[in-house]
């Protein structure tokens, strides 16, 4: 899949710890390969220890650009030249880009959070739960703004964390429609939902855990969407319940091309093959 490499290849990857279960480079390669272009896309494993030093060394060997995943999403923040103001509001960065002032950080995946909804105008603007309060949790509230969504319920299970999320968004400037509740009530608000968001890593390989039992399932309107940041298995089982008892459902994969695409077009300033990189994820999957 990867054209030869010369002298000018040039290089873009994705930092984190751990990083080798990473499907980033699957995707970027593979849009690389179509564009015919001489970059290549690298995982790099970088300890939460070494990222500043990280920093240091891809700007000294002329790194174009790299995606951000755990752990650094949040505390590569201070360490960027400029930050994007929906970054900063978010409070994660996950695609950098090397510019004449330096480090650049923005966030796709907000983008890559809602492109998959597109089709369902209600889901869009109606109430919203979401199921986990951590760094992709930020990057749903965000996304939600973004469609419109009338009202944002974030489901935790430590009221500490859960206070601190209400409260850095009503600091922020974007200041969502947003009320925090503990799982213990998560059965009172399903009825109202037009869009339930599983963030928490719940049900992920090679767990085949649910965050809802089917009863709760059951509790949701039928003309509810079911959305899973999950991508491996696709569908989880959370997901599975969900079609059997009716409600659309989308997984994780999509929202992953959709980040990947946006960061790519933000480094090469070009449009990304996204059904190469959609393509390519299915077929690493074995889809
Ligand atoms: P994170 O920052 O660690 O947040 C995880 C959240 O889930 C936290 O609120 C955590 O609660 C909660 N949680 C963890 N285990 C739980 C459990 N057993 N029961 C209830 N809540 C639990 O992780 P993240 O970066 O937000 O990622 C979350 C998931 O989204 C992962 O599965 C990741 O792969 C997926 N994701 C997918 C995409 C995509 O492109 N499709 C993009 C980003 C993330 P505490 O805070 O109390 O620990």
């Amino acid at each position: 899949m990867i054209r030869s490499l010369t002298g000018n290849t040039q290089l873009l990857g994705v930092i984190g710890d751990p990083i080798r279960h990473s499907l980033s480079p699957v995707i970027h390669n593979a849009a690389l390969a179509e564009l015919n272009i001489d970059f290549v896309y690298v995982a790099f494993p970088v300890g939460a220890d070494n990222l500043k030093t990280a920093l240091a060394g891809f700007a000294a060997i002329g790194l174009q650009g790299f995606n951000v995943t755990i752990p650094h999403k949040q505390t590569i923040l201070p360490l960027l030249a400029t930050v994007t103001p929906e970054a900063a509001a978010v409070g994660a960065v996950n695609t950098v880009r090397w510019t004449d002032q330096g480090w650049w950080g923005t966030n796709t995946d907000v983008l890559g959070f809602t492109k998959p909804l597109a089709a369902w105008p209600l889901a869009r603007q109606g109430r919203v739960i979401v199921l986990g309060n951590g760094g992709a949790a930020r990057a749903v509230v965000a996304g939600c703004l973004h469609l419109g969504c009338c009202h944002i319920d974030v489901v935790g299970r430590n009221s500490q964390k859960l206070e601190a999320f209400s409260l850095s968004w009503r600091r922020s400037r974007l200041s969502p429609p947003l009320a925090v509740h503990s799982w213990e009530n998560l059965e009172n608000l399903l009825p109202q939902a037009d869009l339930i968001v599983n963030t928490t890593p719940l049900g992920m390989y090679p767990k085949l855990a649910s965050p809802l039992t089917l009863a709760q399932i059951e509790l949701l309107k039928e003309e509810a969407i079911a959305y899973d940041l999950i991508y491996t298995p696709a569908p989880t089982r959370f997901l599975s319940l969900a079609a059997e008892h009716g409600l659309e459902i989308i997984d994780g994969r999509e929202m992953l091309v959709q980040q990947g695409a946006a960061a790519l077009e933000l480094w090469l300033q070009q449009s990304a093959p996204v059904d190469t990189m959609r393509n390519a994820l299915n077929t690493y999957l074995g889809q």
